[in-house]
């Protein structure tokens, strides 16, 4: 099971098994949400996490309403997958997520 949350600690979420798909989104609105260059996303079968506290959404994009960090994105009803943003507690995780990010962007930043 891996854990997360936003900065402040008002929101928790938790999920099972591997993610179906892992992936990075360059969009203007990812940028502009992320104030990086990209964001990195994860998706689970929604039946695969918990979340506890409130998420406050703009424009379907999920968020702490205390501390703005960005975490997931809030399903409606029938979706199958939830997307959250990679902010996972264990460091191996984002060790592994920030190896990639290097290596798929080696030689462009
Ligand atoms: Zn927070
Ligand atoms: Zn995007």
């Amino acid at each position: 099971m891996r854990t997360g949350g936003c900065h402040c600690g008002a929101v928790r979420y938790f999920v099972r098994g591997e993610p179906v798909h892992v992936g990075r989104c360059h969009c203007a609105d990812c940028r502009k949400e992320s104030g990086s260059a990209f964001s990195v996303y994860a998706q689970w079968p929604v039946d695969a996490c918990e979340i506890t506290g409130e998420i406050s959404s703009y424009e379907g994009r999920g968020f702490c309403g205390r501390c703005g960090s960005r975490l997931l994105d809030p399903v409606d009803p029938g979706d199958t997958l939830i997307e959250i943003r990679v902010l996972f507690e264990e460091a191996q995780y984002a060790d592994d997520v920030s190896s990639a990010v290097t290596a798929a962007f080696k030689g462009v930043l």
